[in-house]
């Protein structure tokens, strides 16, 4: 099915959505994005990813080009006419395109930003048997920039350690920076020893993930301990259990760390617990 897409104010055929070649998203990686999920044919955390949105566009000096209100009901539009249950609204802003290619920002007055929204298509999203059997992760160490708190269209590296993971028959990298965990490619990590839940704290160094915050608050209601701070591969290898958060991925089981196999090598307790949780919360309160 050939897929409607929204391109700066117009809803288009795929096929006939374009954007220039001085975009900046495209020559500078000078954009931002966001991932909603659609579950239900609902959005999950639609206000969480607007709000940052915002943040990262702010923190870019990028203006907003569309309101809140307006984006919600592009979103909605295109889950609608590509009819959606369950799945993803990507989302893009670039700070436009400029009539050649410079380092020096354009002047936003006379040079608009380039919105782009698509759906992506994901029936069993929600039921994945992924999540059943848990995944395998390798150690990489974090090159990526120092702003990885903003939400940037720069993930050539994140694809490339997605792509080292792959070759070592894995199916993610967590990367690492002075000996400790930051993240996965494009996902927070998580360890669990015990009744507590250890995921590295907020700064500049990781992305402040919708999910994450999601889901600590739910633990923190379930009644499990939530610790932020630093943890190492090595500490990891020797967890009860791992897992991963992302707005596509919800809460997924990780079952191996560097060959490591954690547990007797199949989900634990936590994490299953935790996805169920999350599933649940997130379809009823999904807008
Ligand atoms: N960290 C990185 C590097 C990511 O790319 C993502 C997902 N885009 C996340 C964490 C998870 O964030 P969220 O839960 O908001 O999807």
């Amino acid at each position: 099915m050939t897929r409607t897409v929204y391109v700066n104010g117009e809803y288009l055929p795929e096929t006939e959505a374009k954007v220039s070649i001085f975009d900046r998203g495209f020559l500078m990686a000078d954009g931002v994005y966001e991932v909603t999920s659609v579950l239900g044919g609902k959005l999950v955390d639609f206000d969480g990813h607007a709000v940052r949105l915002e943040r990262s566009l702010g923190e870019l000096d990028m203006g907003s080009p569309i309101s809140k209100e307006d984006l919600l009901d592009v979103h909605r539009e295109l889950v609608r006419v590509n009819e959606i249950e369950e799945g993803m609204v990507y989302l893009q802003i670039t700070r436009g395109a400029p009539d050649d290619r410079d380092f020096v920002f354009p002047d936003p007055d006379t040079t608009p930003q380039t919105v782009v929204l698509f759906t992506q298509n994901k029936p069993g999203l929600a039921d994945s048997p992924a999540a059943k059997k848990g995944m395998k992760v390798i150690s990489i160490e974090d090159i990526r920039w120092g702003r990885r708190d903003i939400k940037t269209v720069q993930l050539l590296y994140p694809s490339m350690g997605k792509m080292m993971a792959k070759k070592a028959g894995a199916d993610d990298a967590w990367m690492t920076q002075d000996g400790f965990v930051t993240e996965g490619t494009s996902n927070n990590a998580y360890i669990v020893k015990g009744n507590k839940i250890i995921t590295r704290a907020l700064s500049n160094d990781i992305l402040h993930g919708i999910t994450r915050a999601a889901v600590l608050r739910f633990a923190q209601e379930a009644q499990m301990e939530v610790e932020e701070r630093n943890f190492t591969i090595e500490e990891a290898r020797e967890a009860d259990e791992a897992f991963i958060t992302s707005a596509s991925t919800f809460v997924m089981p990780v079952v191996e760390i560097d060959g490591a196999t954690l547990g007797d090598g199949t989900p634990g307790r936590v994490a299953p617990r935790l996805r169920e949780i999350y599933l649940d919360e997130s379809i009823k309160a999904a807008i």
